[in-house]
């Protein structure tokens, strides 16, 4: 499963991606499709297909870590900014390897849709 799915073969530099952000344990891209001005995904190295099946409270420490940072690099983290960890079918996720959605650049409305 895992030599399949997108995010591991992106994680590796087997896909090509705009890198924003690395370390050992998580990578942060660019969205292909972007939904606000800054639009980044946090992904994890290790596939874990959702936060359902998370057991180590240090890779999502990991993982937020990083959105900071990336909200910092990106000169949002004063304006404002949204993480989202769309989960399952009704969470829209559709690619499934755990990512953290970091959204910033203009303001986020609420509810989402
Ligand atoms: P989700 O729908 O929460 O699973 O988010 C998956 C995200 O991955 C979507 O926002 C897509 O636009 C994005 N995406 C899909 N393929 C790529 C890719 N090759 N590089 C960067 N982002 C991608």
């Amino acid at each position: 499963m895992a030599d399949q799915c997108l995010f591991c073969r992106i994680a590796s530099g087997e896909i090509p991606a705009k890198i924003v952000a690395e370390d050992a344990t998580c990578i942060a891209i660019r969205d292909v499709n972007p939904q606000a001005p800054v639009h980044v995904l946090v992904i994890p190295r290790a596939h874990v297909a959702s936060l359902n099946e998370v057991t180590s409270p240090a890779l999502m420490a990991d993982v937020l870590q990083m959105a900071r940072e990336v909200a910092k690099q990106e000169g949002i983290a004063a304006s404002g900014y949204r993480v989202v960890f769309n989960t399952n079918s009704d969470g829209g996720q559709s690619v499934i390897h755990l990512h953290a959605h970091v959204l910033g650049g203009r303001h986020m409305g609420w509810p989402p849709g």
